[in-house]
């Protein structure tokens, strides 16, 4: 690890290979029932070191983050037409999309670039071992026959004060984007579409680390905090409506960005056939 690595000045389109990793610790303040229907939606887990373990999927996670990101940028205007929706209707030039990332393809404009997500996540475990699950499998009631029959779920009760660390990982990260993305983990107060599933909480970061690899994960800290992290206060991060504004300015120019970059390789491949022919076989 080096220790002379510092924040880029600027955004670009390209991964640079620079990772801060922010440790997140997430506490219930209420009982959270946590309900799935999904079978792979493990909400608890076996680890053979750690024991049995409540965990949240970083899925989870990102999609409450992704949405209060959006949220802000609609309040700010930032950009001004901010008209960006999750899931199918991702705009790819928003900070929200330059943050979180989103596949061209299957975008609102159908764009022909896919932005790689620059906020990396995963599993945060909780920080003491489950003693006794209480899962049962309920019928879902269907809403309007009031009959049940229909899909199978699986209802686990986590007790409040469960506390949970993760690590939030942001990729070549200057300080507007560590501005929305601190300013908008602060803000997470509730986690899951529906607050019957899961109730409030409140998220702390711990500290920060600095390093051209991922130096941290949830499974190696959840024990043992590092020692070596930095507090996040000392990085004096700018206002976040500045931040907003100057992500949103980049967000904009990727089309053009892209454009001009693909212009220039298509002159550099014609005039490399040209030499080609020139210098013959
Ligand atoms: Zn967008």
């Amino acid at each position: 690890m080096s220790d002379n690595l510092n924040f880029f000045d600027d955004i670009q389109f390209l991964p640079r290979g620079r990772y801060l990793q922010l440790v997140v610790k997430i506490t219930l303040l209420d009982d959270a029932i946590i309900r799935s229907n999904e079978p792979e939606e493990v909400l608890t887990f076996k680890y053979k070191k750690l024991g049995n373990r409540f965990i949240i999927p970083w899925r989870k996670i990102k999609g409450k983050l992704r949405r209060m990101v959006m949220e802000k940028q609609r309040d700010l205007k930032l950009p001004e037409n901010s008209d960006c929706y999750l899931k199918d209707h991702l705009c790819m030039k928003c900070p929200a999309c330059v943050l979180f990332g989103g596949t061209g393809e299957t975008s609102k404009t159908k764009a022909d670039y896919n932005l790689l997500s620059r906020v990396l996540g995963e599993t945060f475990i909780s920080t003491s071992e489950v003693n006794d699950i209480s899962a049962y499998t309920a019928n879902a009631v269907d809403e309007e026959t009031l009959t049940t029959g229909q899909a199978l779920m699986t209802i686990v009760k986590v007790p409040a004060e469960t506390g949970f660390i993760g690590v939030v990982t942001l990729r070549d990260p200057t300080k507007e984007l560590t501005a929305i993305l601190v300013d908008n983990l602060e803000r997470l107060t509730r986690l899951g579409a529906s607050t019957r599933e899961w109730g409030k909480v409140k998220t702390e970061i711990i500290g920060y680390l600095l390093s051209d690899r991922e130096m941290l994960s949830s499974y190696d800290i959840v024990e043992k905090l590092p020692d070596d992290l930095n507090n996040i206060d000392t990085l004096e991060l700018p206002p976040v409506e500045d931040s907003f504004r100057k992500v949103a300015e980049f967000a904009a120019s990727i089309p053009v960005i892209l454009d001009k970059n693909k212009k220039t390789q298509r002159k550099t491949k014609k005039e490399s056939a040209k030499m080609a022919e020139e210098e013959g076989p």
